[in-house]
Formats: C-alpha cells, sequence, structure tokens
C-alpha cells in the first residue's frame, strides 16, 4: 500500500476529520482513517469507508430528527425480526432495510412509517393526533377547530419566556382567552382544563410527550423544557401576533410567575370544577 500524494509505504491510525456531503448538505464527521505518516494524506480501506458513510448519514439523521442506523436496528430487534422479515411487515423492499441500517438516509415519510410500524407510543400520539383535528369548534376550544400546527408554534414560541410547562401552560391560555377575548376566537383551538395547578391545554402531557418524541421540543433537565427551533410565526395572523407578543411579555418580565399567580383568581379557574372544561366565555373577565 503506497501514499497517493508521496508514495511513502508506512501509515498509522488516527482520528480524522471529514465534512462529507449528505443530501446536499455538509456534515461534519470524526472517523478512524490510515494516514501517510509523512504527508498525513488519509487513506481508507473499505471498512473504514463504511464507519464514513454510515457516521456521515447518522449525522444528518440526528440533525433532521430522523431514525438513526443504530435506531433502526433496534426496533428490529425488539420485534426479534430479520431483514427479510422487517421488509415484508414495513412493506418495503429488503434492499431499503439494508440500507436504512447503513448509510441510506430514509426520508420524512418513511421514517414516520417506520415509527408508526414500531413504536406504540409513537402511534398512540398520532391516533391522537387523528383525534384532535376531527374535534369540534365551540366555546370550549374558543370557536375554531384545535390546530396541532398552530399550537406548535405558539409553544414554540412561549418556551422561550417560560421554561417549564407550569409557567408555559399559563402562557398559552392567556394567549388564547385573550385573543377570544378581542376577536372571539382562540389563537390555537385548544381546549383548557381545571387542573390543581391551574388552566392548562387539555392532555397537555400527551401535546408535550410527542413534541418530544418529534423533536419540536428536548428536556433541558428536570421539569424544563427547550425549543430546538425557533417558532415559525409566519403562520400567525397580526392581531395573534400582537396577543402573543404581550404575553410574552408578560412572561419575561419574571418567567411566568405572574401568569401563573393570577390565573387562579381569575374567574375561568374560579367557576369551574376541577378537570372540568373551560369555557372561552370567561375570556369577558380576564384579570389580564
Ligand atoms: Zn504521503
Amino acid at each position: 500500500m503506497k501514499c497517493l500524494n508521496c508514495d511513502c509505504e508506512k501509515f498509522e491510525s488516527k482520528n480524522i476529520r471529514f465534512n462529507p456531503e449528505v443530501k446536499g448538505e455538509e456534515v461534519e464527521v470524526v472517523v478512524p482513517s490510515l494516514v501517510c505518516i509523512q504527508c498525513q494524506t488519509p487513506l481508507m480501506d473499505a471498512e473504514q469507508m463504511n464507519v464514513l458513510r454510515r457516521s456521515a448519514a447518522d449525522k444528518y439523521r440526528k440533525k433532521h430528527h430522523l431514525l438513526t442506523s443504530e435506531e433502526i436496528i433496534k426496533y428490529r430487534a425488539s420485534l426479534g425480526m430479520s431483514q427479510i422479515a422487517f421488509a415484508s411487515y414495513l412493506k418495503v423492499g429488503e434492499a431499503s432495510i439494508k440500507r436504512w441500517e447503513t448509510y441510506f438516509v430514509q426520508d420524512v415519510v418513511q421514517d414516520d412509517h417506520i415509527r408508526l410500524k414500531c413504536d406504540d407510543a409513537y402511534a398512540e400520539l398520532n391516533a391522537l393526533e387523528v383525534h384532535w383535528k376531527s374535534q369540534p369548534s365551540d366555546i370550549y376550544s374558543g370557536n375554531r377547530p384545535f390546530c396541532l400546527e398552530l399550537f406548535k408554534q405558539a409553544v414554540r414560541y412561549l418556551i422561550g419566556f417560560t421554561k417549564s410547562p407550569l409557567f408555559l401552560n399559563k402562557a398559552l391560555f392567556y394567549a388564547d382567552f385573550k385573543h377570544f377575548q378581542q376577536h372571539g376566537m382562540s389563537i390555537t383551538g385548544a381546549r383548557y382544563i381545571h387542573l390543581e395547578y391551574g388552566p392548562c391545554p387539555d392532555q397537555f402531557q400527551n401535546i408535550y410527550q410527542l413534541f418530544l418524541l418529534k423533536g419540536v421540543l428536548i428536556c433541558g433537565g428536570h421539569h424544563i423544557l427547550k425549543r430546538l427551533e425557533k417558532p415559525d410565526l409566519s403562520v400567525f395572523s397580526d392581531s395573534e401576533k400582537k396577543i402573543l407578543e404581550f404575553v410574552a411579555q408578560i412572561a419575561y418580565k419574571d418567567g411566568g410567575q405572574k401568569l401563573l399567580k393570577v390565573s387562579h383568581e381569575e374567574q375561568a379557574f374560579k367557576k369551574t370544577e376541577p378537570l372540568q372544561l373551560i369555557s372561552y366565555e370567561f375570556s369577558k373577565e380576564l384579570k389580564i
């Protein structure tokens, strides 16, 4: 074996930084390679090339919240299936499984399909998402159907001012109810429920769980949620943006303490029973 650059025949093994392209996007990986001891030019054997390709694909997958090759292998292993059986279970060709488990990045639709077929929790939350979509728009949703996308962007925006779900939930409550008060319609269509800790979006644990699974939010320590990406505020109308900013400004001052405190004094909270849905009619009497 000779160095392609200087003809030297001596090599050593080193970890080398590479910047290969995956789906038109440059990623950075550090993988073992042989390098010429004189000029340091890397020279990879077939096995090292495979490691490089797989590492690059996995780097891209992580960045885009797609299953990594290892996670796909784990799913298959948990079902106790061979690659052939797994391919037939997912209704794809065996070659796809072989490639997904190595260097070929599955697209978003394929990724969703794999999760749905392999992850109970994911499938359950997906069913919930469908269920939410079919819920009516009434006085408990603020006269519009629940929209997960709007709720997601509102969460992404407000989590920047409130760290834990405890405060985030109050900020969402005020944003939706305040907008209803002024414009006769909520922002996200979320239903709020009377819980011990104040008004909270109905099934918020499930929704945040879904966001954690889909990489919308990450857990930033004990009871702290963080967003991975900035919100896309273009989904909101001007009046919705104004209300969101209004609530964010209040939360910004103390992390949401005031919102939490006052939410317990609201008629919306005091005049509803524990676990009961809160009518948007109460927005007339908001104290904030
Ligand atoms: Zn060399």
